[in-house]
């Protein structure tokens, strides 16, 4: 039940805790709610303001934050201290962002390439994580102010392609501005919401959602059947966006007006109010043919049909990008149902058209394209308050996850492609006796050796009593949420102990290094199984030789001379085997071994029971 409270200053009847929904956007963020009266989800604003809140931290002298339009006079004349898509950065280690190093006009920390991102505004240092939570402690406060009540609870936005670490970052900003952050939902899932999409229980769709922003270009497939959003396949560009048209337009009047970089490096004023100007001219041309202005004395102008012509090239990199994501998602364009246009950047017509004769069919386009991707999170947030039907937002694993196992093996818990969230168990046990901990290693990738994957964490099941090889049984457990976290649990069914880790995973993958990680998976396959067959082997035979020598050392007395005789030399022999490297080889000597010895190995196994059932060591 959602309690009412009354409003002190308006008279008005509203929810004592309600929840919202922010899109954290890399331009731009804004907070929108489900209006208490009208049940319409709308964006938050101040009287006569927009909506829009930049994503734009400045620190003045003091080092304190401003955030917002006040923080983005700054981006010009105090580039060092004011800091712009922060977003960008979240959950990335310098090496992650190198290449696009030179887009930062401030300065990030490139000292120690494996660790997360830092950014140095004077004497201190910022985690975007920090920096994130500066814009959301921004939104939460306008938020209060205009709704008059405390905002402690939200949802909030990321794209289809942020991974663990990225998706973790963004909660851990929302835990920081003082938001419990109810969950993370994917962009073009809050934008289908907005639009209606997947409210209806029994509805069946397939969305494509093309979302062209001030900086970043992407597009997600996703499917509803149920109620469940599932995300079939993203892309995208994320250095593509708005900006890049701006820049189209400026460089066509610099050659126009023989203006070169030099004249504006030299005047950084008149070179912002060129960029302004092409910006203003790329809005005019949405509804007009032409556009003129003054600039320096000069008169600029550009035509549609010229704007058009520019942007072309730029237009065609996005809807390369939509025939990937469906070749990707296994669809062909006359399978999409509904094209979802989100970003302010689609506006622009020729951008519709285009996106519109690629899909084969109109583009929905009636929602403000800058809003509705908030707008959906609020209709999420809303449906977590409880007061609409509960939905499951599904979402798919890129890369395998999986543990260590003897040899350096990787075993895959849940596959690449699983939809989450997702609950897998598997049982493990010992390889030496009295073994009292268990290291449990999580990596993630294609390739059968660890060494080949990327590890994301790693922890020590301990206190583990003391038992022989292979009794105790350890169930190792990966939960996913909706929200792509993973949580890892070990426990040791026999005495109860139990640990578990939430993995924060140090590092960001990019989509070229998932792609990487893949295309070496399918290079190395045959050889990874090969590999993977000999490790398996070798593992197993190691494991048989101990287990029969522990014995043999033990009951000596009870075997008969000519068991003896026969044990040692099977052992000699898989002992040879094992140093060569043929895995068909160590196994035949494994089945000779095992003939000779199972009766013993069954006898140990009876006598390790009862004697951990009594409790005692043996
Ligand atoms: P977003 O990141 O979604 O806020 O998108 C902002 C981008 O949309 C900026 O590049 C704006 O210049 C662009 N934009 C906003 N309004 C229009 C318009 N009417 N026509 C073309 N582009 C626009």
């Amino acid at each position: 039940m959602a309690k009412i409270g009354i409003n002190i200053a308006t008279g008005s009847l509203q929810q004592a805790e309600m929840i919202v929904g922010i899109d954290l956007g890399t331009t731009n963020s804004l907070v929108a709610i489900i209006h208490p009266e009208t049940k319409q989800p709308v964006a938050l604003r101040e009287f006569n303001t927009s909506s829009l809140v930049p994503s734009i931290v400045h620190f003045d002298e003091f080092g304190n934050p401003t955030v917002g339009e006040t923080a983005r006079q700054f981006l010009e004349v105090d580039p060092q201290h004011t800091i712009f898509s922060a977003k960008r950065l979240m959950g990335k280690s310098y090496k992650d962002i190198q290449e696009n190093a030179g887009y930062f006009a401030y300065k990030v920390i490139d000292d120690n390439t494996e660790s997360l991102v830092k950014v140095q505004v004077g004497d201190q240092f910022f985690s975007p994580i920090e920096l994130s939570s500066f814009i959301l402690k921004e939104l939460k406060q306008r938020a209060e102010h205009i709704l008059k009540t405390p905002v402690t609870k939200a949802v909030i936005t990321v794209p289809a392609y942020f991974n663990d670490a990225q998706r973790q970052a963004t909660r851990d900003a929302g835990k920081l501005a003082g938001l419990d952050v109810m969950r993370i939902v994917n962009e073009p899932t809050a934008a289908s919401l907005a639009y209606g999409l997947g409210l209806k229980a029994d509805q069946e769709a397939t969305i494509a959602v093309y979302d062209l922003g001030g900086g970043t270009f992407d597009v997600s497939i996703l499917q509803i059947s149920n109620g469940i959003f599932e995300v079939l396949s993203t892309n995208g560009d994320t250095y593509l966006g708005g900006d890049d048209l701006d820049r189209a337009i400026m460089q066509f009047w610099m050659q126009a007006g023989g203006i070169t970089m030099e004249d504006l490096k030299q005047h950084q004023t008149l070179a912002q109010g060129l960029r302004l100007k092409a910006e203003e001219a790329k809005k005019h041309l949405s509804s007009h043919d032409r556009f003129s202005t003054d600039w320096n004395g000069e008169v600029l102008s550009i035509t549609k049909a010229e704007f058009e012509g520019l942007i072309a090239p730029l237009i065609a990199k996005t809807i390369n990008c939509c025939t990937r994501a469906l070749a990707d998602a296994k669809l062909t364009a006359d399978k999409i149902d509904t094209v979802v246009m989100v970003g302010g950047s689609t506006r622009v017509p020729a951008v519709k058209a285009a996106v519109s004769a690629f899909f084969g069919k109109p583009v929905n386009d009636s929602v403000n394209p800058d809003e509705v991707v908030a707008l959906g999170a609020a209709i999420q947030a809303d449906i977590l308050a409880g007061n609409n039907k509960d939905f499951l937002l599904l979402d798919i694993t890129p890369l395998s996850l999986g543990i260590e196992t003897m040899g350096g093996l990787m075993d895959v818990l849940v596959p690449r492609n699983a939809k989450i969230p997702t609950s897998v168990g598997r049982q493990y046990t010992t390889h030496v006796d009295g073994q009292g901990s268990m290291r449990i290693s999580v990596y993630q990738g294609e390739r059968d050796l660890v060494k080949d994957n990327r590890k994301l964490a790693e922890f020590n099941l301990t206190g583990i009593p003391g038992m022989p090889a292979g009794l105790p049984k350890v169930e190792v457990q990966f939960l996913i949420d909706a929200d792509g976290i993973l949580i890892v649990k070990a426990k040791e069914l026999r005495s109860g102990v139990e640990q578990s880790i939430e993995v924060k995973p140090q590092f960001g993958l990019t989509d070229a290094e998932v792609e990487q990680m893949l295309l070496d998976s399918l290079t190395n396959a045959k050889q990874d199984m090969v590999t993977r067959a000999l490790v398996e082997a070798r593992t197993e035979g190691e494991q048989i030789l101990a287990v029969t020598e522990k014995f043999i050392g033990k009951n000596q007395a009870q075997l008969t001379q000519a068991e003896l005789i026969d044990t040692a030399a099977a052992m000699q022999a898989l002992q040879l085997a094992l140093t060569m490297e043929d895995k068909n080889l160590i196994q035949s000597k494994i089945e000779e071994l095992n003939e000779i010895s199972r009766p013993f190995a069954e006898r140990a196994m009876d006598q390790a029971v009862s004697g951990a059932l009594k409790g005692k060591s043996i």
